[in-house]
């Protein structure tokens, strides 16, 4: 297997930096990590580690372009047009962009290229549009007297925004532009396992020409960088992706201030694949479902449960696709599935394999550690697994399919076992019957339901979790909103 050549984007040439009020700056205390190419494990670039002091500048170079900068006193037309000018540098640098991602996860180049940068491209284009659509309302009151009532949407603050590492481009790019659009002025923290593409984001968004401050980017660990972001009184709100653990942690660390939190959280969505399904759809979607990005999805169907009339055929068609799936670096032509991010990932993962094998599970495609230098991993399908199982009950994050047959359960009882987990994020429902469909629609307790689909991702759609999963939603104008405060006015015309 021979990775295509390429030149190096510029990025990798020096020590990565921060962007801090318009300038790009090392940590003060000279600390750094190498950043890891997770298919050959090979060290790629040193980036510099932030901590309560680089908080502290951007946080204080954020209120001050929010406080006295044109940021927030442009007109809605000039913030929408800066959107669309990223957008389309964005856009210009896609190749390089892709490159970026590609070298930093191991994900498939043309993933990384026609998924990842160009959902960045239309999540920014998306939002620019939003700019210049954000209104308050006039509301009709029954007050003695006459009165002219109206509110007033306002940008939140100053935002801190926290992303993890599976799709790293259109993470930083679906906070940062709502955020933007709605009028705020952020520090972004990528996870420190990926700060190549956001950083790369950093210099165009100066190219482009946002004010100095409106943008900052500070990189290093969640429980110093991160922390301290949180716990910031100078950040009025903080909108996270991560694991449910951590979600919770931040809520203590936000409290001081009481500042607003968003919450995207993991999830454990079932996938129900009822007998009247169309099997040649539902067999390869399920499989994409569980394995795209190696697993790495918050979203990712990983409970699939399958009707016994066709749960051979299913299961066997999940099998053979996992079984021909082509596992390697995302630089070679035709690879399909990447690596895990991390071999300390890739261990998590085989641990909850283990585990489900001693629990009674079986094994019936992958369920190892896959060939190669980097962290790979054997796309893995379960039979036979109850829900009490460690790997049934948490979140893997990696290409592990759990599988439960149903037989003559109501659509009730199903809907009741899809929803026996602490998660709520997304569920796919496979039928040709519009009852079965709607009727589990809205049984299952989830904020993302898909039928006959395995993803569904559009910037129009409201995107979030019940439950465990989440606080708040993303996208459409729920995911603007959240980065505003909404004021009444009442003014007494007597
Ligand atoms: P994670 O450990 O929770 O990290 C997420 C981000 O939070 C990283 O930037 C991390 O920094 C930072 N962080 C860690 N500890 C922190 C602390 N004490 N205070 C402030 N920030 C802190 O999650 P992960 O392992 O990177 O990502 C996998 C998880 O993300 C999965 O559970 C997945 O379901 C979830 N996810 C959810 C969605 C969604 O939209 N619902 C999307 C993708 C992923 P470091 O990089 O230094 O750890
Ligand atoms: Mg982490």
């Amino acid at each position: 297997m021979t990775p295509a050549t390429f030149t190096p984007p510029a990025i990798l040439s020096a020590p990565l930096r921060m962007l801090v009020d318009g300038q790009w700056i090392q940590a003060r205390d000279g600390q750094t990590q190498s950043v890891i190419d997770p298919s050959t494990g090979a060290d790629i670039a040193t980036e510099s580690l932030g901590g309560a002091h680089e908080v502290d500048l951007a946080v204080k170079a954020a209120r001050r372009a929010f406080e006295s900068g044109p940021w927030p006193r442009m007109r809605p037309a000039e913030r929408s047009r800066l959107l669309h000018r990223l957008a389309d540098l964005v856009e210009r640098h896609a190749d390089e962009l892709a490159l970026l991602e590609v070298l930093n996860t191991g994900k498939p180049l043309m993933v990384a290229r026609q998924f990842e940068v160009a959902a960045a491209i239309e999540c920014l284009r998306y939002h620019a549009g939003w700019a210049t659509k954000l209104n308050g309302e006039t509301r009709q009151v029954s007050l003695p007297g006459e009165w002219h009532t109206y509110t007033l949407r306002e940008p939140v603050g100053v935002v801190g925004l926290i992303v993890p590492w599976n799709v790293p481009l259109p993470m930083a790019v679906s906070k940062l532009a709502p955020a933007l659009a709605a009028g705020c002025t952020a520090i972004l923290k990528p996870a420190e396992l990926t700060p190549l593409t956001a950083l790369r984001l950093g210099e165009l968004v100066l190219e482009a020409g946002f004010p100095p401050g409106v943008v900052n980017i500070v990189t290093g660990l969640g429980p110093v960088a991160g922390q301290a972001l949180v716990e910031h009184p100078g950040v009025d709100k903080v909108s996270f992706t991560g694991s449910t653990a951590v979600g919770k942690s931040l809520l203590t660390a936000a409290a001081g201030n009481l500042k607003r939190v968003s919450l995207e959280l993991g999830g454990k969505s079932p996938v129900f694949i009822f007998p009247d399904a169309d099997l040649a759809r539902a067999i390869p979607s399920a499989a994409r479902g569980i394995f795209a990005n190696s697993g790495q999805v918050c979203a990712a169907g990983s409970r699939l449960f399958v009707h016994k009339r066709v749960a051979d055929q299913v299961i066997a068609g999940i099998a053979e696709a996992a079984s021909r799936l082509k596992v390697g670096p995302g630089l070679v032509a035709g690879m399909e599935m990447g690596p895990l991010i991390s071999e300390r990932q890739r261990q998590r993962v085989l641990s909850y394999v283990a585990s489900g094998l001693a629990e009674g599970a079986r094994v019936v495609a992958g369920g190892e550690a896959a060939a190669g230098e980097g962290f790979f991993m054997q796309p893995t399908v379960l039979v036979d697994t109850t829900p009490a199982m460690r790997p049934v009950r948490e979140e893997i994050f990696g290409p592990v399919l759990c599988t439960q047959v149903f037989g003559d359960d109501s659509l009730e009882q199903l809907a009741a076992r899809g929803n026996d987990t602490d998660y709520g994020l997304s569920a796919s429902i496979w039928t040709r019957d519009l009852q079965t469909a709607h009727r589990m629609a809205r049984g299952l307790r989830a904020g993302n339901v898909r039928v006959n689909a395995p993803v569904a991702l559009d910037f129009a759609m409201p995107f979030g979790g019940y439950k465990q999963s989440g606080w708040g939603r993303e996208n459409g104008r729920e995911g603007v909103e959240a980065y505003t405060e909404l004021k009444s006015v009442a003014v007494c015309l007597d």
